[in-house]
This record gives C-alpha cells, structure tokens and sequence, in this order.
C-alpha cells in the first residue's frame, strides 16, 4: 500500500539559502520589516473603515524604531493589528506563507494572485488609464510572498517578536492578551503567552539581538539612511529615536486633481537635489498591460547623460512604495535620458531576484507603455504650444533626437525633429519645410555645418539661395546620420546640397540675381585656366580625386565636392573612426 509523506526541509538551511541569495544587501532586512509594519497599520486602518472595534484606538499609527547601543538590541515596534498566537504560527511558523496575502483573499481582493496575469512583452495593449480613487484601500499592502521577515536571520543571532492583537474577537477565548515569538533561525521556535509587555499596548514589537558582524545596524545614521534609502515613502511616520524620519509622501499614488504645481516642485527638487523646479511634469496611472505609476519630469537643464553622468540617469523603481532600484535604465531608451522620475508597480514582488525572466517582462511592458506616453505627451505639446516644444526641443533634443533609430517610433520622430534652416529664423518642422517647398521640389535639401554661421558660408550654398530653396542646417552630426537612416520624409528624399548633382537645380528659376556673372573666356585664358587645373591636381596628388571647373559659384573662387554621394561631414565622421 502507498503511502504520501511530505517533504521536510531543514528551516535552518532553508533560511540561510534564502537569506543569503534571495538578498545580496543585508541592509534590506530593515526595509523588509518596516514594510510588514507598515502592511500592519494598513490592515487595522482597513479594519477600523470597516467598522469594527479595536484596541486603544487613540493610538497614533506608527513606526518606531529604537536602539539600545549597550546590549546590540535594535527594536521595530508598530501600532498595527497584532498578531494572535494562531497567526504567530502560522505567519510567522511556515515560511513562504503570507499572512498578508491571505488578508487580501479574505477581504476579496483578488489581486494577490501570484503569477499572476501572464504579460506579452510584445503585444500592442491597449493602455488602460487607472480610474482615481477606486477602490485604492487594500493596494497598499506590500507583503504577499511570506519571505521576507526571516531576511531579519542575516543580522540576528536571536528574534523576539512580542505582539497583542488589535481587535479582540480574533482571539481564542482562554488565550492570553499578548505572545511573544522567540527563534534563533535554526529548527525550532518558541511561543510563549505573556499578560502583558511593557511600552506595547497594541501591534507587534520585533527585538533583534544583532550579530557580532552587524553591529553597524545598532548606528542611527546608517539607519536613518536606509530608511531613507528604501522606505521612505511608506504611508506611516518612521520614528528613530523618537525622530521621524520620513516626512514627505509618495505623491505619485495620489489622485492628479488634488496635487497642487508646488507638491510637484518640491518631489522634483528632493528627488534630484536640482534647485530649479521642472520644466515639465507628467503623472501617469496605468492600470493595464501592466499596473504602475509614474511622476516624470523633464528638468529645466540638461546634463550630459552620454559622457560624465553616464550612470545617473534612468527611474526610480518601487514596488508598492518601497524602493527596489535607484536609477533603473530599462525602464527608459537612452534617448530619454534626460527623463528624471519615479515608477511604482504592484505588478512585480519585493522580495524576488532581479533576474527572473518575469519581472524583466515586466519592466520592459513598463519601460514600452512609458515611452507611448511620453511620445505622445511630447505631440500634444508640439501641437498645442509650439513655443513650449521649441523651448524643450533646444534643452534636450540633442538626446531625444537620437530617438530616429527606435524603429518603432522613426515616423513619429521624424514629425517631433526640428531644425534651424536657411529659410526661417525659428526652429522648423519638417512638415513645415515641406509645406514651404517650391512647385516641383522633391527633395529635402540640407547642409551639414559647425554653425549657422559655417552654413551660410558653405559655397555650395549659393545655387541654392540664388533658387530661393529653404536648405536645412544640420549642426550635430547625428541629424545627418538620422536623415540618412530615415531616408524619406513622407514621399520627399532627404539630400546633402554637397553631392547634389550638377543639373538638379535646373527646374527652379533664379529669385536673385547672381553676385557677379561669369565673363566670357577668351581662348587664352582657358587653356590658361585648364594648366591651373591640371597643376593644382599635381600639387594636391592622391588628396584628392579630381579638379574641375564648375559654373555652380558665384562668389565663391572654389569649392569641396563629392562624388560617391558622401558628405564632407560624413567623410570627416568616417575618417574619425578610422583613427
Ligand atoms: P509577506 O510580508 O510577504 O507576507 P513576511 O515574511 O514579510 O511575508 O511576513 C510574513 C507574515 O507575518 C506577514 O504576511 C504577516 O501576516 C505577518 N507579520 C509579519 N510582521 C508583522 C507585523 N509587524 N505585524 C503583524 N503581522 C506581521
Ligand atoms: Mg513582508
């Protein structure tokens, strides 16, 4: 006859694995307890809405951490609903069983499934806008895996986590008013029933006997700065000491009609210690592919993302108000570099390594549905103000510009470029150019230059201007390189005036007169005028391919051309890679 048997595991080395690969930054513990404190406030503030009765409810709701330098006891202690015996066990008892998440089935909420839904990575969702102020009560509850309390392992030789439950009918009738749970992270844990502990009227209170090796944990600066660090936006007060150490909210999570110009100031300048406010704020609540906030801001300066701040750019990434990662870069192309800002998800676990392919999906859904957003708040902007996009534009288009080569947006970039040109003051569209164009013009016609200045002195401009054609000044090299890539704007072909040929042009009358017009050569001076070729060639050797006479200069004596199609700019580019 069969039997089943289960498994049985070694929690000790259970524990030491999961402490030690699950998490690589031992400090996180802190963030791990102050986030089930924080998921205990929660639960009692969602209790007391619902109208039941708790214990002392004068009782502030809070989260005090204190230490005790003399014997290494570093102690987090909250107001939240308690545990009962019963839930110690089992909470506490059996690991990877959350209380939390059975909390959450308990109350209907069917969000905590983990798993799950299953997110195409490649799928073209719609973008679901989050409804504000729905049902927003039990979202915050951060835990739901049943792991990370026992990350409290890699600091502590010894835990006693002290709690009385808040609301009293969840008690068995004979049952003491409040436990205490007491384990060295090996085999075996204790309970033990207490008629009271002092400076704990309601909530749990967690003593860590800290380790030889993690006395630092007992300093009140390298808490402080973890709390900041990663929980600083938790919707409770965190008190050190007494102090509170928290002071400002996750205003990404509130409803946009109640946050006022100034909130967003002041959460732009804390987060990027930047002393002018933003230029530009965008708030995003996206429900579906993927649930998440945004609070994005595009600052008044720019920085240079490419070279000396190369790692400083990217967002925030939190997982229910707690943070993961500071400056995550796949949640950003590199052409919104300039980007600053914060992601919220409750589609992603706290507690689960970076490298699972699920959360990659799921930061990459984030990452696309971001850049739509953006895309199409930098249209609107072009559209309704155009001085405000052209102010943007002159900040950080030299990054955003590079965005021609995201396949999936070229078209639209396109639309959002802008140039400054032979024909216009302002900073042009191409659309706009086009709109200019003469009867029968099909190309778009540009010229690489250092300046507007260069341009204008550039030889091969004088047909042009003497046609009256709008030529385009293209001062970084990436704009020719990105004209070249995209090849056609609507059905017009982009082309260098450089490698125009020599009958291009003659479709188009003259507007102006040329500056001086060719005298008629005798006989004598043209063979004179062919030995100088012919000697200029023999001076300039291999430099060059050819000399020749051409009847494009007015006032110009000579100019650079070339053959093979390829620009002065472009040679100069190739050669510079040659080096
Ligand atoms: P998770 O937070 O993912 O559920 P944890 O391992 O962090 O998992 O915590 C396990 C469970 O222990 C929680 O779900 C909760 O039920 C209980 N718990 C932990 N800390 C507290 C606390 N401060 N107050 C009340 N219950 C707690
Ligand atoms: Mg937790």
């Amino acid at each position: 006859m069969s039997s089943t048997y289960k498994f049985k595991a070694e929690t000790h080395k259970v524990l030491n694995i999961l402490t030690h690969s699950l998490y690589t930054n031992r400090e996180i513990f802190l963030r791990e307890l102050l986030s089930n404190a924080s998921d205990a406030l929660d639960k009692l503030r969602f209790k007391q809405n619902k109208g039941e009765s708790i214990l002392a409810p004068e009782l502030p709701l809070e989260i005090k951490i204190s230490t005790d330098k003399e014997s290494n006891i570093l102690t987090v202690q909250d107001t939240g609903i308690g545990m009962t015996k019963q839930e110690m066990q089992d909470n506490l008892g059996i690991i990877a069983k959350s209380g939390s998440e059975k909390f959450l089935k308990d109350i209907g909420d069917t969000s905590c499934d983990s798993g799950k839904q299953k997110i195409d990575p490649y799928a073209e969702e719609e973008i679901v806008e989050k409804q504000e102020g729905a049902g927003a009560d039990a979202s915050q509850i951060i835990g739901r895996f049943g792991i990370g309390f026992y990350s409290v392992f890699m600091v502590a030789d010894k835990v006693e986590v002290y709690s009385v439950p808040a609301i009293e009918s969840v008690k068995e009738e004979s049952e003491a008013k409040a436990h205490v749970w007491t384990s060295h992270g090996s085999d075996t844990f204790t309970i033990t029933p207490l008629e009271e502990v002092a400076g704990l009227v309601r909530g749990t209170m967690i003593k860590i006997y800290l380790k030889d090796d993690a006395k630092e944990f007992i300093e009140e600066y390298r808490l402080e700065n973890i709390i900041r660090r990663h929980s600083n936006f938790l919707p409770f007060s965190i008190l050190l000491n007494d102090k509170v150490i928290n002071t400002i909210s996750a205003l990404w999570r509130e409803p946009k009609f109640n946050i006022k110009k100034e909130q967003y100031d002041e959460f732009y300048k804390f987060l990027t210690y930047d002393t002018e406010n933003p230029f530009d704020v965008i708030h995003l609540s996206v429900d579906a592919p993927v649930q998440f906030n945004a609070l994005l801001f595009i600052p008044e300066k720019s920085e240079d993302y490419f070279l000396e701040q190369k790692d400083q750019w990217g967002l925030d990434l939190y997982v229910r108000r707690v943070l993961i990662e500071k400056n995550r870069q796949e949640l950003l192309p590199n052409y919104f570099a300039f980007v600053k800002g914060v992601v919220d998800t409750e589609d992603l676990p706290l507690n689960i390594s970076r490298e699972t392919l699920q959360e990659n999906i799921v930061l990459k859904k984030i990452s696309q549905t971001i850049v739509r957003q953006l895309m199409s708040h930098f249209e609107k902007m072009a559209a309704q103000d155009k001085e405000k996009y052209n102010t943007f534009w002159n900040k950080h288009g030299k990054y955003f510009k590079f965005a021609f080569n995201d396949f999936v947006y070229r078209d639209r970039v396109a639309k959002l470029m802008r140039f400054v040109s032979s024909g216009s003051e302002e900073l042009l569209s191409l659309e706009e150019y086009v709109s200019r164009m003469k009867a029968g013009q099909k190309d778009i016609w540009y010229v690489s230059a250092s300046s507007k200045e260069a341009a204008k002195l550039n030889p091969h401009m004088e047909r042009f201007t003497r046609k009256g054609l709008e030529v385009l000044y293209l001062l970084e090299p990436v704009e020719e390189i990105a004209l070249e890539s995209l090849q056609k704007f609507n059905e017009y072909t982009f082309k260098n005036i450089e490698t125009a040929d020599a009958r291009a042009l003659d479709d188009f009358a003259d507007v102006e007169k040329a500056e001086s017009d060719l005298p008629k050569l005798s006989d004598l001076e043209k063979t004179e005028f062919e030995q100088m070729l012919e000697r200029m060639k023999e001076v300039l050797g291999d430099k060059v391919k050819d000399v020749k006479s051409t009847d494009r200069l007015s006032g110009s004596p000579a100019c650079m051309a070339s053959q093979d199609g390829v620009s002065s700019t472009m040679e100069k580019l190739m050669r510079s890679f040659q080096k």
